[in-house]
This record gives structure tokens, C-alpha cells and sequence, in this order.
């Protein structure tokens, strides 16, 4: 988090905001500045992605299922918008403690043996103990003397959008994120690595409240998508995972996602609009029969 926040105190805090006796490595205008950068950046990537998920990538038709709320979208809108200023207060306390040095992250590759491979393993660790840690957490969330007070709100939404992927309680999400901050205190990671992942991880958590349930055969059984965590929404007990299907096998909760076997819930609005429309083309031809005179006659 320094490289932007030395990025934004260069171009615009220094120069434009703060008064010049103020200085950069004042603990308090740190907080200030990440404060400000955080919310910012959280906004700018749940608007942007979330936005061109709902537009190009998610199934419109879901909104008419039965379990669709009312002025959904709007609602998880403003839940999310609402949760991110609070979820951001514990985040930037530990962002704060990155900026002053505390974690593992460094800057250059080459100051390691194996610098590059050190690298690429450092992302499959990231992944590997990121997913371990919220498939966890996750499960936690939902044991009965927490699951009332901070995870139902994120299940109101039992047929998601994906901007329903930001709509938590603040612990809840700020729980759920923790494990991409605690990361760089225990294994060494590359700051730009760690940006970019931070970015990845939150383009994932929009994609699989996506509603595109289509998941290529290859990686069916290893990833955890859209399908497997819109039936998490449904039905509480299973999926509990992030990125992948790994944990939910070790820990039991694994289920093979209901629109991988034709019944999920896009196949039920679909099964509905076809029910209606045969049910419109019968009434049709009764309706026509009763203007021929048909039904008169006969009775
Ligand atoms: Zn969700
Ligand atoms: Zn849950």
C-alpha cells in the first residue's frame, strides 16, 4: 500500500492538499491519506466491476425468480456503499502498519535467491492459504451464535447479483478480507504482487455473485464459482469457498452445484417462463373457442 500512497502524496496530497509543514511520515496523515485512498479504491473497483459484471456478464432473466427481492439491486447497492467507509477503519489500521514497515512485503525481485520463482510460488501460496483461511472464517461465520448478528445480511440475497458482492455487515467483510492482509506479516510478498492480487481477489469475490454459472468441464472440479456460491446463497449449508472447491471436500460441505445438474435457478425461471407461456397459449385457444361460440354451444 505505500507504493500508492507514496504515488498519491507525489501527484495530489503534497502538492494540492496538505499544508507544507505537514509531514509525509506523520503517522496521523497516513491514516488520513489511506483512509481516503481506500475508500476511494473500494468504491472505484465495486462500481467498475461489479457494473460491467450486471451489464455484460450476468443473466438478466434471474431477477425474475421467485426469490429475487424487491428493488433488489438498489438494496445491495446501498448496503455496500454503506458497509465500505466502516469495513475500511480496521483495514487501514492494518494498512497502516504495512506503510510503517511492519510486514514482509519488499520491492525488489532480485534482492532473493530464486528471486523470479519465488515470485510465482508466492502467488499460489497467497491463493492457497487465502481460500484455506476464508473457507474457515466463512464457516465460522455461519455457526448459530454469530450467523444472526453479522452473516445474514449478505444471505438476504438468495439469487445475488454481483452487486451483492460487497453488501456485508462491516465485521463480517472486514473478517472475510482479513486473510489477504495477514498474508504479507507472515510470508515474505512483492508489493506490486500484492496490489495486483488485491485487485484479482476483488474482481473474484464480483465474479462469483455473477449469475453466469458456466464453468469450463476442465476446472469443474477444482473451482469454486458462481454456480457453487449462488447455491451457497440458497441453501446456507455448502460451498462455503472462495476460489476453490478444496476445502468444502476436506471439510464435508462440498455439493456438486445444483445448475450443473439442471436445477438451478436459472433453469427454474426458464422452466416458469415456459410454463406460463403454455399455460397463456392454452388460455389463448380457450379464449378463442369462447369468442367462436364453442364454449356457449356445448353448454
Ligand atoms: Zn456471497
Ligand atoms: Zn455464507
Amino acid at each position: 500500500m505505500d507504493l500508492v500512497l507514496n504515488a498519491a502524496d507525489y501527484y495530489f496530497f503534497t502538492p494540492y492538499i496538505y499544508p507544507a509543514t505537514w509531514p509525509e511520515d506523520s503517522i496521523f496523515r497516513q491514516a488520513v491519506s489511506l483512509l481516503i485512498i481506500t475508500n476511494l479504491g473500494a468504491y472505484i473497483l465495486y462500481f467498475l466491476f461489479a457494473t460491467l459484471s450486471y451489464y455484460f456478464v450476468y443473466d438478466h432473466s434471474l431477477m425474475k425468480h421467485p426469490q429475487f427481492l424487491k428493488n433488489q439491486v438498489y438494496r445491495e447497492i446501498m448496503h455496500s456503499v454503506q458497509s465500505v467507509p466502516w469495513i475500511s477503519i480496521p483495514t487501514v489500521s492494518v494498512f497502516l502498519l504495512e506503510v510503517r514497515g511492519y510486514s514482509k512485503l519488499y520491492d525488489s525481485v532480485e534482492e532473493f535467491p530464486y528471486g523470479w520463482f519465488r515470485l510465482i510460488a508466492s502467488v499460489l501460496s497467497f491463493l492457497f492459504f487465502t481460500d484455506m483461511l476464508i473457507y474457515w472464517i466463512h464457516r465460522g461465520l455461519h455457526h448459530r451464535l454469530v450467523y444472526k448478528h453479522l452473516h445474514k445480511p449478505h444471505h438476504i440475497w438468495k439469487i445475488p447479483t454481483p452487486f451483492a458482492s460487497h453488501a456485508f455487515h462491516p465485521l463480517d467483510g472486514f473478517l472475510q478480507g482479513l486473510p489477504y492482509h495477514i498474508y504479507p506479516f507472515i510470508f515474505p510478498l512483492h508489493k506490486v504482487v500484492y496490489l495486483g492480487l488485491y485487485v484479482l481477489v476483488n474482481i473474484w469475490t464480483i465474479s462469483i455473485h455473477d449469475g453466469d454459472f458456466r464453468v469450463p468441464h476442465i476446472f469443474r472440479p477444482f473451482i469454486n464459482g458462481s454456480a457453487h456460491h449462488t447455491d451457497h446463497h440458497m441453501l446456507f449449508d455448502y460451498n462455503y469457498g472462495q476460489y476453490f472447491t478444496l476445502w468444502d471436500r476436506i471439510g464435508g460441505s462440498f455439493k456438486n452445484p445444483s445448475s450443473f445438474e439442471g436445477n438451478g435457478p436459472l433453469n427454474y425461471v426458464k422452466k416458469m417462463t415456459e410454463e406460463k407461456r403454455n399455460s397463456h397459449t392454452v388460455s389463448g385457444r380457450n379464449n378463442e373457442k369462447l369468442f367462436n361460440g364453442d364454449f356457449t354451444k356445448a353448454e
